[in-house]
């Protein structure tokens, strides 16, 4: 049984790459009937915002990614401390007194030296005097020891790993303010709630493999793990500069329907080609994580809408049943409304306008070299009520009148008539005119 997570810290609101995360999760769990848990990454006071853990819900709910369970790390601290303790007890955390001005000066002369800028564990060092001493002026702040071997482990997405523990920095678990860190409450998370599968992006691969060390020195069950690839714009430039215009609320206000976006989301940097997915369950049988690659993958919000008005055109009237009735398409219209515009809208919000032009009709645009021929042309067009012949007779008594066929014979009809070059077949919209305007 998979157990899988989510884990957004709720400092800002979830956006497009963030979803890659989720629905991988997500779907990983659903695949085998598994847990998928919700987990709001709160141990930072300052920076997170109840508001934004409001909005992750109403993304994720937006989206149908609905969660098996919640949890909030400010309500586990005291699993943390236990877990600093223990990891205390058996030697793996050691206090440091280093101030951030100190560390980066210590980063810039490896680095002029061609050393990788690795903590140098010069806390290791320190006497219980100086240490003393030390505390009376700061606050220290607690490092885990790395076993100073390779971490080896085979990765869902990017195969087998190895990185050496001598190339990374001993992590910081706790700041000198007492403040957990991430790294130290996802280790003590993962193992407590049993997570057997961690999908997150290929930023974290490092976090990784010292994680591995966390776990297995806290006696828990290392899960598997895939680092997916990062989203870059569709130039290939980094995307995290635009991540503030692609947040999920953004996209759900331009109408993006939820599954155009999963079903891109789902297949996007996959050997499978996207398919639109009119059910969640599609989805889930048609993942499969292998089939992902390493490379980083270009995401164009723009593919979004081609598929948003794929799928409304896909749609049954029961799907849209709501936004007919708030626009006040009578029940018994509302069928044959509805397949007269499926094929002619982007978002839902497009649906709107072309009620409107039902009922209140459209200003005519005209040609100046038209006038004569839309004038003729409407003597001739009966008043509403219309019907399924209307077009055809309209137009081949106009045809016979001024000699105009073709493109030259509907065109400027259909402009006249709708306002727009382009729309329903005509034959069918008419009788769905209450009113042409003149
Ligand atoms: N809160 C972390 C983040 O948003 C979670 C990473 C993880 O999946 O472990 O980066």
């Amino acid at each position: 049984m998979t157990t899988t997570r989510f884990a957004p810290s709720p400092t800002g609101y979830l956006h497009i790459g963030n979803l890659r995360t989720a629905l991988m999760n997500y779907l990983i769990a659903q695949k085998t009937g598994g847990t998928f848990i919700l987990r709001i990454d709160d141990t930072d006071p300052e920076r997170s915002k109840e508001e934004y853990v409001d909005g992750i819900k109403r993304d994720l709910e937006w989206l149908g990614l609905s969660w098996d369970r919640i949890e909030r790390q400010s309500e586990r601290l005291d699993l943390y401390h236990d877990a600093a303790d223990k990891l205390r007890g058996i030697g793996r955390f050691y206090e440091c007194f280093e101030t951030p001005t100190e560390l980066d000066l210590k980063r810039k002369k490896q680095l002029n030296m061609g050393k990788p800028p690795v903590y140098d564990r010069a806390a290791l060092d320190l006497s219980d005097a100086e240490k003393d001493a030390l505390r009376a002026e700061r606050a220290g702040h607690w490092r885990f020891k790395l076993d100073q071997e390779r971490i080896n482990w085979t990765d869902g997405i990017l195969g087998d790993i190895s990185i050496d523990a001598a190339s990374v920095s001993d992590p910081v678990l706790i700041r000198g303010d007492g403040q957990f860190l991430y790294t130290l409450a996802s280790v003590v998370d993962d193992t407590e709630m049993g997570v057997t599968n961690v999908v997150r992006g290929s930023d974290h691969v490092t976090n990784t493999a010292t994680q591995i060390q966390m776990i297995e020195a806290l006696d828990g069950k290392v899960p598997a793990f895939a680092h997916h690839s990062l989203l870059t714009g569709p130039q290939g430039e980094a995307l995290s500069k635009r991540l503030g215009t692609l947040a999920l609320k953004d996209l759900r206000e331009q109408g993006v329907e939820p599954l155009a976006l999963l079903s891109l989301l789902a297949r996007l940097g996959a050997s499978d080609p996207v398919e639109l997915r009119s059910e969640m369950s599609e989805l889930i049988d048609g993942f499969d994580i292998s089939k992902f690659g390493t490379a980083p993958t270009k995401f164009d919000v723009n593919d979004l809408f081609p598929l948003t008005a794929r799928l409304l055109a896909e749609q049954p009237l029961s799907a849209i049943a709501e936004d007919m009735s708030a626009l006040g398409v009578p029940a018994d219209k509302a069928e044959e409304f509805w397949n007269v515009v499926r094929e002619n809208i982007t978002t839902r919000a497009d649906i709107g306008p072309w009620w409107d032009l039902c009922v209140n009709g459209a200003e005519p645009v005209i040609a100046d070299e038209d006038k004569d021929f839309v004038e003729t042309a409407m003597t001739m067009l009966p008043d509403a009520p219309f019907d399924g012949e209307t077009w055809k007779n309209w137009t081949t008594a106009v045809k016979e009148a001024t000699g105009r066929k073709g493109k030259g014979l509907f065109m400027p009809l259909r402009k006249a008539v709708t306002g727009q070059e382009r729309g329903p077949d005509m034959g069918s919209l008419m009788p769905l005119l209450q009113k042409v305007k003149r």
